[in-house]
């Protein structure tokens, strides 16, 4: 019985166009890309299928302000598999007011090299 190669398929989300990708991984951890229009589909589709990254948004608890939340995000998109451990250290924030938008709450999360940060102010 012969082993099929493992086949993903995916939209493009880099322009309007939307190609509809298929990325073909091989047994040597590589992949080959069909159905982009251009070359920029090639890497999405890749690190989407071998490496998919996130980012996430959601909001903490600020000590002594009137408005009780501040929304947070990440600088930047992290390894999928970080998002929930991620998301354990942010339920664990109680920063105190007043937080200015853009104040990092915690650098570097997880040694991800990805901050949080706060997106809006809140005194
Ligand atoms: S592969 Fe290129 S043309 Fe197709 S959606 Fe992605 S960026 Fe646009």
């Amino acid at each position: 019985m012969s082993e099929r190669p493992a086949v993903d398929r995916l939209t493009c989300i880099l322009c309007p166009v939307g190609c509809d990708l298929e990325v073909e991984r091989d047994a040597a951890g590589g992949a080959r890309v069909r159905g982009n229009q251009c070359d920029k589909g090639v890497p999405f589709a890749v690190e989407e299928v071998l490496r998919p990254k996130r980012n996430l948004a959601t909001s903490v608890p600020v000590k002594g302000a009137a408005a009780k939340l501040v929304s947070v995000r990440l600088s930047r998109p992290v390894p999928r598999e970080m998002i929930f451990p991620i998301l354990a250290v942010i339920a664990g924030l109680r920063p105190e007011a007043p937080v200015r938008r853009g104040q990092v709450l915690v650098a570097d999360v997880l040694g991800t090299g990805a901050d949080v940060i706060a997106t809006r102010t809140v005194s």
